[in-house]
């Protein structure tokens, strides 16, 4: 082993370590800024390592490909806003599955080469070549992998972005995507087994519709489990194809993001009450009409909600992705400091899905200074709900829609939801009529007990914030 390859090897290692403990540090807030600083270090470092490797061809392209890189995600993640970052995960995990795929396309291609090389022989097969079987199974694996999360997460982004319909569903739909499922296993096989240029291509695009079909008809409540089985997935391809290419970095990478994704993933349908299987065949969601929602919707004035709120013994916040959209969460700590100081005992209650990112409202409110001890788990804090004399909800729809437990038709039946419902009180702040991300109607809205206060998250919150001192100043 020469000099430049052992310290190759030895970088390869440090960047390692670093990724492993950039994610144990990114398991609490308080330690995740500083984590993701690490693994970046570590991708510098293992990005930096590949220039030692010998015989490295194209150098011109991959220095073009890096600054590229670098100049586009730079300026992308210093522009992107935080009610955004959904998206842009989406897309650079479909980037990071879609290396993965072209990867082992390549490599493909070259036992191809390889093959057609020696051709005079007849029926001569990779293996014959001196490929390991082992190595051509994961090079078609982790391409499949890949290529199902390159455009699946494609389609995720086009949702989360609001450029396709939450929901594309067609009759026959899951006997289809089996069929088409089935048709790439067959031509993964072929193109495996006779590496010829036609059977390669044509498992790469049977490969990338697999993930458009798939993630199509995946909506509502089941968004956030896909993407991070898309995530698990990209960690997969990426370490399958590690072993193809022999690059320890890549391996390690590849396999923690794979392990780290398949737990979130296990989590989150855990959380969402969604078995993995039925959210990739879509066997879950609306089928039916919808039930009709009866009441109305009853509006209230900020100064009002002030005085309930300030005559409360307790009372419980709920933020959802509008907090998020507005940027209250400052404010409603703001309010919430108003609140504690004239004794009144508030939680926030956060969905393990509010928002459009697994952790959104948690990271939001650590930035705004919430302390920990004040915000709650859906499990530890809905039998509370009875008890409190006014939820506070702001910007929060699908995690306390009712209907998710009383109307089966509902796409988003059987997935728990934060029981604000039972509060003796409700108000919502939000701006208007709009939906929520599952795009149907919330029953809580209509209830008896719950009055709306109309208006954006920020000002609506910065008017509660003046009411009370407003309150304070009428000697209170
Ligand atoms: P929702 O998306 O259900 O609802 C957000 C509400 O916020 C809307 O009804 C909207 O009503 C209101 N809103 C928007 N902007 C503002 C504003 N500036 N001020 C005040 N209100 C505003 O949010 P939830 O957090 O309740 O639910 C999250 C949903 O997203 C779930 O369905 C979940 O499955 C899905 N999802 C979650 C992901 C995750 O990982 N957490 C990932 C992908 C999807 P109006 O327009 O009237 O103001």
């Amino acid at each position: 082993m020469t000099l430049q390859v052992l310290l190759a090897s030895a970088s390869y290692f440090v960047a390692a370590t670093l990724f492993l403990l950039g994610l144990q540090r990114m398991a609490s807030p308080r330690t995740a800024r500083s984590g993701i600083r690490w693994a970046g270090w570590g991708m510098l470092i293992a990005t930096g390592a590949t220039f030692l490797l010998p015989d490295l061809h194209n150098l011109g392209l991959i220095v073009t490909a890096l600054v590229l890189g670098t100049v586009l995600a730079w300026v992308s993640g210093k522009k992107v806003a935080i009610t955004d970052m959904p998206q842009m995960v989406a897309l650079y995990n479909g980037m990071g599955g879609g290396s993965a795929a072209a990867i082992g396309a390549v490599e493909l291609l070259k036992y191809s080469g390889l093959v057609a090389g020696a051709s005079a022989v007849a029926g001569l097969h990779a293996t014959d070549a001196g490929v390991p079987v082992v190595t051509l199974v994961l090079a078609v694996l982790g391409s499949a992998i890949g290529a199902v999360s390159l455009s699946g997460s494609v389609i995720a982004w086009a949702k989360l972005d609001g450029r396709l319909d939450r929901r594309v569903v067609f009759p026959g739909q899951q006997v289809f995507n089996l069929l088409v499922a089935l048709a790439m296993v067959v031509l993964g096989v072929l193109a495996g087994t006779t590496l010829s240029t036609q059977w390669i291509i044509a498992f790469f695009v049977v490969a990338l519709a697999l993930g458009i079909l798939m993630t199509l008809p995946i909506g509502g409540a089941d968004m956030p489990v896909v993407i991070s089985l898309y995530n698990a997935f990209t960690g997969l391809a990426v370490a399958f194809e590690g072993y193809v290419l022999g690059n320890e970095a890549l391996i390690i990478a590849g396999m923690m993001v794979g392990a780290a994704g398949m737990l979130l993933t296990k989590l989150m349908a855990k959380a969402m009450n969604r078995p993995i299987h039925t959210v990739l065949f879509g066997s879950f969601g609306a089928s039916g009409q919808a039930q009709a929602i009866e009441g109305s919707l009853k509006p209230i004035e900020a100064g009002d909600v002030a005085a309930m709120m300030a005559y409360a013994e307790r009372v419980v916040i709920v933020p959802g992705y509008g907090m998020a959209v507005a940027q209250a969460q400052h404010k409603i700590w703001e309010l919430t400091q108003k609140l504690v100081e004239r004794g009144v005992k508030v939680k926030f209650a956060i969905h393990p899905v509010a928002g459009r990112m697994p952790g959104h409202m948690n990271v939001l409110l650590a930035e705004a200074g919430v302390p920990y001890d004040l915000i709650a788990d859906m499990d530890d804090i809905n039998p509370e709900f009875a008890n409190t004399d006014v939820s506070l909800v702001i910007g929060a729809n699908d995690v306390v829609n009712p209907v998710a437990k009383t109307d089966p038709a509902s796409p988003i039946y059987g997935m728990p939801i934060l029981d604000v419902v039972d509060s003796k009180n409700t108000i919502v702040i939000k701006r208007g009529k709009g939906t929520g991300f599952a795009g149907i109607e919330n029953a809580l809205f209509f209830a008896d007990n719950t009055r709306m206060l109309y208006g954006d998250g920020a000002e609506m919150a910065s008017a509660l914030v003046s009411e009370l001192k407003a309150l304070d100043g009428g000697g209170h």
